[in-house]
């Protein structure tokens, strides 16, 4: 039988005991990476398999080879690979990703976890703090019922966030480690980021200051240029969903707005009214269609938010809020550098032809700014930057840094509101990334 092939391509391979460099040809297919001495060969000198516990990373040593990673496979040893570019090697880094999630994700279902504590509620379900019960791993399990799915018109957004989340490997992104679903609920299995939503620890704090603010938002600049280099655009920036992890650094969860493939859309643009009311760019209020530019709108918004302690246009009145993003002129309150206010200023200009980061230089513009001037962008991604605040975090139960309103529910998931039961259920194949979960704990084969 023929066999996928996923990539192929020059890799230039560090030697095992020798450290010494040869260029090969190697081609990704179906579960392994085999690399041959040159393109045309037709045996191949070696063979990776990529099992699920395989692991694919940047490397951060310094070497004289540049866009490395490393690949580790388990009873072999950690190759150090060199690509041709970065985007090459994100590329290689995510496909790989992507075979080892898929690998990872046979086989599980909600006997494998227990559930320890209710964390945060989105519109669909309750998200939990759980422990897989084989390796005592934490995990955050988003739950969604499938009948609000479906009543809400939803479910090809899920599956869109799902999607993004299997393919997205990034320090400041959370990451997917298994999907499965019942009768009436999908579930995702995510990392889970221990010290709660920087909304909570903006709100207790009311303002960070601008060293702070600094390193956020270039993480969530990082982020986003992920996302957008992967022709998604993210919608969704706000607070309540960038969590930060006790060891200083952030996450952006909830993908549940997310859209991709955004420059095969004609003009490269969406229309549909969504988002938060406080970080709705203007074009999306006035139904232009919208592109990638609305995330950088909203990280306008939410570095003033984090500066300021509110939006810059927030009012009560939700009309008068609108009216306020589309036309109110952009007030500061003393005591905010020259710098701060000029990136705030550049990323809400109203039109997202001439707002920072759009066009073709998309982020790179932004990274250039005067306020990210003492940013180490590589020292930065690899978390080597020290993080401004470290949120306490006594122990792995110690949810103390999420909303009690949610902590003191009651972990015993509910009857579902719209029940889903005996309704079709092809709308959510290929959420559970195997099909061969059936049988397993009472799953039918979706
Ligand atoms: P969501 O439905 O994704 O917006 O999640 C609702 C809330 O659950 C979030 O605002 C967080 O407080 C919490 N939450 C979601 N994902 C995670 C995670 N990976 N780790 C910790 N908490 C999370």
């Amino acid at each position: 039988m023929q066999q996928k092939q996923i990539k192929s391509g020059f890799l230039t391979k560090q030697g095992g005991r020798w450290k010494t460099w040869h260029k090969r040809y190697f081609v990704f297919q179906d579960k392994a990476i085999l690399y041959f001495k040159k393109q045309k060969s037709r045996s191949p000198i070696g063979v990776l398999p990529i099992t699920k516990s395989a692991k694919v990373s940047i490397a951060n040593v310094k070497t004289k080879k540049k866009h490395c990673f490393n690949l580790e496979i388990p009873g072999q040893r950690i190759y150090l690979l060199s690509a041709c570019s970065d985007e090459d090697r994100d590329d290689w880094i995510q496909k790989i990703s992507v075979v080892i999630k898929s690998e990872v994700h046979d086989k599980v279902s909600m006997k494998d976890f227990k559930k320890v504590r209710v964390i945060g509620r989105g519109t669909f379900g309750k998200v939990y703090l759980v422990q897989k019960i084989s390796n005592q791993q934490f995990y955050a399990m988003k739950a969604l019922q499938k009948g609000k799915l479906a009543e809400t018109q939803q479910i090809e957004q899920t599956m869109s966030e799902r999607n993004v989340l299997m393919r997205t490997t990034h320090p400041f992104l959370v990451s997917l480690h298994y999907s499965f679903q019942t009768e009436e609920r999908l579930y995702m299995i995510l990392d889970y980021v221990d010290g709660g939503e920087l909304f909570f620890h903006l709100k207790k704090l009311g303002t960070f200051s601008e060293d702070v603010v600094r390193i956020y938002a270039a993480e969530i600049t990082l982020a986003l240029e992920h996302l957008h280099k992967m022709d998604i655009v993210y919608r969704d920036l706000k607070p309540e969903n960038i969590l930060i992890g006790s060891d200083g650094h952030l996450r952006i969860t909830d993908f549940g707005l997310v859209k991709m493939n955004i420059s095969k859309r004609k003009d490269g643009k969406t229309n549909t009214f969504c988002g938060t009311p406080e970080y709705l760019a203007p074009e999306v209020l006035k139904d232009e269609g919208y592109g990638k530019p609305v995330d950088w709108w909203s990280l306008g918004i939410l570095i003033y938010e984090m500066l300021v302690g509110l939006p810059p246009f927030y009012s009560e009145n939700l009309n008068l809020m609108y009216q306020k993003i589309l036309t109110a002129t952009l007030k500061f309150p003393p005591g905010l550098s020259s710098s701060a206010r000029n990136l705030i200023s550049g990323l809400l200009i109203r039109d997202p032809v001439k707002r920072y980061g759009s066009g073709k230089e998309d982020s790179e513009m932004i990274k250039k700014h005067q306020f990210f001037e003492k940013i180490d962008w590589e020292k930065l991604f690899s978390k080597q930057t020290s993080a401004p605040f470290k949120p306490k975090v006594k122990n792995v139960y110690d949810t103390s840094n999420f909303d009690r309103e949610f902590t003191q529910e009651n972990i015993q998931e509910s009857v579902p509101e719209i029940s889903y039961m005996g309704r079709d259920n092809n709308a959510f194949k290929g959420f559970t990334f195997e099909e061969d979960v059936a049988g397993i704990g009472g799953l039918k084969k979706f």
